[in-house]
């Protein structure tokens, strides 16, 4: 596993140290992943540079290369999936949706119609906007999706004509270096060069003068420190941060038929989803019988080894993030929460936590007000509408919420109170799609991905005038 090599100007790029790299289910170092030096970063921002020179000039090739790198990513699912469930802890059949999903993306935008923004054209004159490429762009991915989410930005900045430097989380470094290597057989020599290293890399990265565009995806907290540090000399910020994200149950919902649906959009990944369900808003109608569907679902779920064909939830990534969870729990215990189910960590050396739904506790407790990032749900009983969005919006945060009820309707017009990106109807993250601008209120972040939004943020517009059409 140690010969993963940074890719640099579309070549392996020589070790000269190195870093662990801890398989969740375990506890233990499984493999050594390369640390950038400041001087390969510099050799990486030339080759950036360099590449974009004739990169930028034709769009045609870049779709048809981004066609030909979605096909490479499906064909070679199979073998790299396996590697992203041994650094990053998920079960292989959710790491093969994310390679699955990395080819999805790549499709979009290799096929994504742009149409001209032709504003005047007449006999008096002529108008229109192009949109032209910045140029170098650098991306900074966290550990809970490391594939897609990388995605999320190379397909939109190289389809847009920038060239890229991508870091990837130190905690699941590898896959993103296999798939450097697998595109560095498509993509012209530097075109997509990804570098490896500890959080210092990022501040390094940031701080560079060659990047036109920072795209961070990663917590509330470094993205603060990603926008000053880029504030400096003017680089474009796309940041997708941190949520706490709410979900409302009205009087109305079928706990029965709501339990799946719910259940999963906290649980998947581990709870480990920006956009997950973090706390739920039950009406206290029906909130005792909502929090024994919930804890009979975390009762029965296989969790384990993401190796294993009967693990449904995995390990959480590492050890900070098993701590907090931990310590997040244990003040809702002790502030008087019901734990309907789990509330402990699995004995073993690895990471793995217990599914685990809390009840009577209220806004005000840390699990309820921070982001756990883990599988825990606390859910809240609430007596009306208007006292529930209002705590939902009592937030810092504002990624994506959902709201539950059966008549879609009456959910829908409480969702337009919500102060968040997207909010779903009937199920959560319904709107996370290529095609969809996916991108945070408030403290969860600046800007969209995906969509002609997102490749619209790896550009700058550019009028053209003149007497006539060109
Ligand atoms: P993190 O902020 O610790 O790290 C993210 C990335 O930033 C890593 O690659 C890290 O090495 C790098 N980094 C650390 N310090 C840096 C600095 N000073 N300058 C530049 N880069 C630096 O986040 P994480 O723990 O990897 O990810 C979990 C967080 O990410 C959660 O808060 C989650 O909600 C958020 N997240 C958001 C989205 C979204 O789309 N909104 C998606 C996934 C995760």
């Amino acid at each position: 596993m140690t010969d993963l090599h940074m890719t640099i100007d579309g070549s392996r790029a020589p070790t000269t140290s190195t870093f662990d790299v801890i398989n969740p289910a375990t506890g233990q170092v499984f493999a050594q992943a390369p640390d950038c030096t400041p001087a390969q970063l510099d050799q990486a921002m030339a080759a950036a540079q360099a590449a974009y020179r004739t990169w930028h000039r034709d769009e045609k090739l870049r779709c048809e290369l981004l066609l030909m790198a979605s096909e490479a990513v499906l064909a070679h699912t199979e073998r790299l999936a396996p590697l992203l469930v041994r650094e990053q802890g998920k079960p292989l059949a959710n790491a093969r949706q994310e390679f699955s999903s990395a080819a999805t993306w790549l499709r979009y935008y290799a096929e994504l119609e742009v149409p001209r923004e032709i504003v005047q054209d007449d006999a008096a004159g002529y108008a229109e906007v192009f949109r032209r490429p910045l140029g170098v762009v650098a991306a900074i991915t966290p550990w809970n999706f490391p594939i897609s989410l990388a995605m999320w930005k190379i397909a939109p900045a190289l389809r847009a004509g920038n060239t890229m430097v991508l870091k990837p989380s130190p905690y699941t470094p590898l896959t993103t270096l296999a798939l450097g290597e697998l595109l560095q057989e498509i993509f012209p020599a530097g075109v997509l060069n990804i570098v490896t290293g500890l959080d210092p890399l990022g501040e390094m990265i940031t701080a560079h003068p060659t990047p036109r565009k920072i795209s961070f995806t990663g917590s509330t907290a470094t993205g603060k420190h990603v926008m000053r540090s880029a504030a400096s000399d003017l680089k474009r910020v796309t940041l997708e941060l941190g949520g706490n994200d709410p979900a409302i149950v009205l009087d109305d919902a079928d706990p029965a038929i709501i339990a799946e649906g719910l259940f999963w959009g906290a649980f998947a990944n581990s709870g480990q989803i920006c956009a997950a369900v973090k706390r739920v808003y039950v009406h206290e109608s029906i909130c005792a019988e909502v929090v024994d569907v919930l804890a009979e679902l975390a009762g029965k779920v296989r969790i384990g080894d993401g190796m294993l064909s009967t693990t449904q939830i995995g390990p959480l990534n590492n050890k900070a993030q098993f701590d907090l969870v931990t310590q997040l729990v244990e003040d809702a215990a002790h502030r008087g929460a019901r734990v309907a189910a789990g509330g402990a960590a699995l004995l073993g050396d690895g990471y793995l936590f217990r599914p685990t739904v809390l009840s009577d506790l209220d806004d005000g407790v840390r699990v309820v007000d921070e982001e756990q990032f883990g599988p825990v749900l606390p859910v809240v009983s609430y007596r009306t509408v208007d006292d529930a969005v209002e705590r939902a919006n009592n937030s810092r945060y504002g990624l994506t919420a959902s709201v539950w009820s059966s008549d879609p309707e009456r959910a829908a017009l409480v969702g337009l109170r919500l102060e968040t990106g997207q909010v779903s109807i009937n199920a959560h993250m319904g709107g996370v799609r290529a095609s969809l601008p996916f991108g945070g209120a408030k403290w969860s972040g600046v800007g969209v991905e995906n969509g002609p939004w997102g490749l619209a943020s790896f550009s700058e517009t550019q009028v053209i005038t003149g007497p006539s059409r060109i």
